[in-house]
């Protein structure tokens, strides 16, 4: 045998072991005896035998990484900020317990996909697809989902605390032990939504500076303390309330310094 054949048949040693999740999780998605196998990527220079998207390094060769995502079979991928917007996947694509946070995914169709605990944090979603997608414990605090397509996503559980939600549509959706702390829902589609104990209000949007961003901010929360306390949260429908108040307060300041700057302009010194 040849030292290059050798290397040739080394794989990746990755399984649902390194996903870390729970029998009954991996049984749900049908990937409890999954297994990566392929072959391993740079061996003498990563020092691993792990393919090119499961190896631990964010130096990786965009052209390569993306031939090797093409297939779809991505769970426990590692793919950190990387621009994967062009990227066409097959229908579907697993990303369960995949790195993606920082990735830049715009407008990609990412309908039907398991991305079951996986990293979205901060991630650039803006228009994506997903349609169908089991988001289940995802992370996507501070992602940009605006626009996004969610019909029929599962969202049970995700975070989405400092995400941008503005005109996503979130209606008839499950909320159930999700996250909304400062994320920006204005503009977002809120009824007919559920929710349930778990589920986290949290604190204001920071981002509105002028009056009428604060005004779409007040109108958001009313419509979620509406869409709560329909649910019978009203500890939780409570807690939107306080945010609506606090975000008429800050519009009526922001109003005050506005006229304060105009009356300043009009007078002259
Ligand atoms: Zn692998």
């Amino acid at each position: 045998m040849s030292p290059d054949s050798s290397t040739q048949r080394e794989e990746c040693p990755v399984t649902n072991d390194d996903l870390d999740l729970a029998d009954a999780v991996l049984d749900t998605l049908e990937i409890a005896s999954w297994s990566c196998s392929r072959p391993a990527w740079e061996p003498e220079k990563t020092g691993s035998s792990r393919c090119i998207r499961h190896t631990e390094t964010a130096e990786k060769p965009l052209d390569e990484l993306v031939d090797e995502i093409n297939d779809g079979d991505l769970h426990g991928a590692i793919a950190s900020k990387t621009v994967l917007s062009s990227l066409e996947l097959p229908s579907s694509p697993g990303f369960v317990g995949a790195d993606l946070s920082g990735a830049a995914l715009v407008k990609v169709d990412l309908s039907g996909a398991a991305l079951v605990e996986a990293d979205l944090s901060g991630a650039d979603l803006w228009g994506v697809d997903l349609s169908g997608a089991t988001l289940a414990d995802a992370d996507l605090s501070a992602a940009d989902l605006r626009k996004a397509d969610l019909p029929v996503a599962n969202l049970r559980g995700a975070d989405l605390s400092e995400a941008d939600l503005r005109y996503a549509d979130l209606s008839e959706k499950d909320l159930s032990g999700v996250t909304l702390s400062q994320a920006d829902i204005r503009g977002t589609t809120l009824e007919g939504l559920s929710a349930n104990q778990g589920t986290t209000v949290g604190k204001m949007c920071p981002d509105p500076a002028s009056p009428a961003e604060y005004d779409a901010l007040a109108q958001a929360y009313h419509d979620l303390k509406e869409a709560l306390s329909d649910e019978g949260l009203s500890q939780r429908a409570r807690r939107a309330r306080g945010l609506e108040r606090q975000a008429r307060t800050a519009e009526a300041w922001a109003r005050f310094k506005t006229n304060a700057v105009l009356r300043r302009v009009n007078c002259g010194p």
